[in-house]
């Protein structure tokens, strides 16, 4: 199978994308999806940095400020942390990993933006 190359940040369909298999088992497991759930409204729903800018707009996706690796992927504090998390609609969200020069992202299944 050679590499595919799918420019633009689309929500992947159901097929060509990679899945990171470190960061899969995290995103399906219940507490990521309880405390995703419990961040998204301690936040009020409304993404954090158009907020800022004093656009009220729905956050989407709970972005870790550290991104997940293999290395942290079991340290609570980072993958569970409040202080680890921030909630971004999906304009913010693909800013923030454009914002790196050189590296190349992939959308999860959750459609959440990871480099690769
Ligand atoms: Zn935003
Ligand atoms: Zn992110």
């Amino acid at each position: 199978m050679g590499s595919r190359n799918r420019p633009g940040l689309g929500i992947a369909d159901g097929g060509g994308y990679t899945m990171k298999p470190f960061t899969e088992g995290f995103y399906l497991s219940p507490a990521w999806k309880r405390c995703r759930a419990s961040y998204i409204k301690s936040r009020g729903g409304l993404c954090e940095r158009c907020l800022r800018e004093g656009r009220y707009r729905a956050g989407v996706i709970v972005h870790h400020k550290t991104h997940l690796s293999p290395e942290n992927i079991h340290d609570p504090e980072i993958t569970l942390g409040f202080d680890n998390l921030e909630l971004l609609c999906r304009d913010c969200h693909a800013a923030v990993h454009s914002g790196k020069e050189d590296v190349r992202y992939t959308v999860d299944h959750y459609g959440h933006i990871v480099p690769r």
